[in-house]
């Protein structure tokens, strides 16, 4: 395996799933009540100002903020400054931050070296000009060198709107019907993949205000069930067709539930035998895993892979559809081909500082070698997780792809729907995962939502020690 990939070894998947299943079997293993409320206190006395700002935002913002991943209990904390590993709140309270503004953050906040070139474009021309600039050919040059499968490269606003192109344009050259994905894995917000989210089998529990005609061609598998979407492929057969199969390469929720290391080659394996087009959604993995991506480190050619978060650099906007030529010339921007084109848009997509910036982040990811030096932050922090639940012993689970991390304590996203239990348990498992977030807080720590961690490369030795102490101090107060 090159030594541009940030995975140092492929977990144990199947002993993970095990342990994840025996862990939401067991009891809660909550913080000690009066050790909470100490936590909370601290919300009460260092946080003023960003209490005070929740409670006017709540007037004006629905819910008072506006990313899933600012929801956070007791209330949202307001921050004004983010240097390397490290946010600041207003009330001047320092964090490491664990969350990487949800994904797009592995250089580390704020890097000079990709500001400064941003700032020298902004200088000479706008952020945005709706014409051809330069540096949209440089990105994807840049994507091509390191993922080539990516042969042509279409940027978009975000990662949904490319999972929305991917689709339209996988059915358009195939001109088959049926866009299956895998239970649990999270493609966006549109339409068509708000269809059991989060939890397998879960369909359109959460499609509220989606026509139900919207989901009509949307399937899932189980993950892992390569059986399962074989039948379901072969019945597609007889009712419009696969246009497509479209995965999250480790698994959902950015491997929440981990697939087996050969699982994305039987799905190639199913498309190829099926002439469907298979999707990688490497929004998250994209230059985070290796320059590669899950693409390359696992050796697999996907047909369209969907890229977003780290090809900006942690700039907006950040999208994009990538793949093979004769696929992704059928995208309506393309005048080459007379053949039908799938229609997408986008007023500010390949905006120039989206580009500048995506092209000088991947330059510093390279010149860096940055998504290693990340990868190894990940593996030190879940080792020395692992290590002081076992000294504490705790059920807890820790695991990582390079630099995303789980941190499973409550397990609520893998509750088993299926049983009965799990609906009266989901309530009390998830304020449980929300006081942890807040204790992992008040210990100086963000996390999303009390259980998935990105490291990044600003993550140095030191940095993750002193996180793991700070770890080590919640864990040291569970009941
Ligand atoms: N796919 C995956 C795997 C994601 O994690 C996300 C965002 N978390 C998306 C698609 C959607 O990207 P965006 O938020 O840019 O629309």
């Amino acid at each position: 395996m090159s030594s541009d990939y940030a995975i140092s070894h492929w977990p144990d998947t199947k002993q993970i799933l095990a342990d994840l299943d025996t862990l939401v079997g067991q009891p809660m293993r909550s913080i000690r009540r009066n050790k909470m409320e100490l936590y909370l206190d601290y919300f009460e006395a260092r946080c003023p100002r960003s209490k005070e700002l929740n409670s006017i935002a709540r007037e004006f913002i629905p819910g008072g903020a506006q990313h899933n991943t600012a929801f956070n209990y007791p209330f949202p904390l307001a921050f004004s400054r983010a240097e390397g590993p490290y946010l600041w709140d207003v009330d001047g309270n320092r964090y490491i931050d664990f969350t990487a503004a949800g994904g797009p953050v592995v250089l580390g906040h704020a890097v000079p070296a990709v500001n400064e070139k941003v700032f020298e474009v902004l200088n000479t021309c706008s952020p945005s000009i709706g014409l051809f600039h330069e540096y949209e050919l440089k990105l994807a040059r840049l994507i091509n060198k390191h993922m080539p499968s990516i042969e042509m490269f279409r940027m978009m606003g975000s990662g949904t709107e490319a999972v929305m192109g991917a689709i339209r344009v996988a059915r358009v050259f195939t001109e088959k019907l049926k866009v299956i994905k895998v239970g649990g894995d999270y493609h966006g917000w549109s339409d068509q993949m708000v269809y059991s989210l989060h939890i397998p089998g879960t369909k359109d529990l959460e499609a509220i205000g989606i026509p139900k005609d919207c989901l009509n061609h949307t399937q899932e598998i189980f993950p892992n069930d390569i059986d399962a979407l074989y039948e379901l492929m072969k019945a597609n057969e007889k009712e419009g067709g696969t246009a497509a199969v479209i995965v999250e390469p480790l698994g959902p929720e950015s491997a929440t539930r981990p697939v087996i290391k050969n699982f994305n080659q039987k799905v190639r394996d199913l498309c190829d035998e099926f002439e469907a087009l298979l999707i990688f959604d490497e929004v998250v993995t994209g230059f985070r895993v290796g320059l590669g991506g899950a693409q390359g480190y696992l050796g697999v050619r996907p047909d369209i892979t969907i890229l977003g978060k780290c090809i900006a650099g942690g700039y907006p906007a950040a999208g994009g559809i990538g793949g093979r030529r004769d696929v992704l010339s059928r995208l309506a921007a393309g005048i080459e081909s007379l053949k039908p084109k799938a229609y997408v848009g986008g007023t500010l997509a390949a905006n120039v500082l989206s580009c500048v910036a995506g092209y000088h982040a991947i330059k510093e990811i390279e010149r860096t070698n940055a998504l290693v030096k990340a990868g190894r932050a990940g593996d030190k922090l879940t080792q020395g997780l692992r290590g002081i639940m076992e000294r504490r012993n705790l059920p807890f689970i820790a695991y990582n792809f390079a630099s995303i991390c789980h941190l499973q304590t409550s397990a609520v996203m893998l509750l088993d729907i299926t049983n009965p239990n799990a609906i009266m348990e989901a309530g009390p498992r998830k304020h449980m995962l929300e006081e942890m977030g807040a204790a992992f807080t008040a210990e100086g720590i963000i996390t999303i939502a009390g259980s998935r961690i990105y490291t990044n490369a600003s993550d140095t030795g030191q940095v993750i020690d002193d996180a793991l102490e700070r770890f080590d101090r919640v864990f040291s107060n569970i009941e």
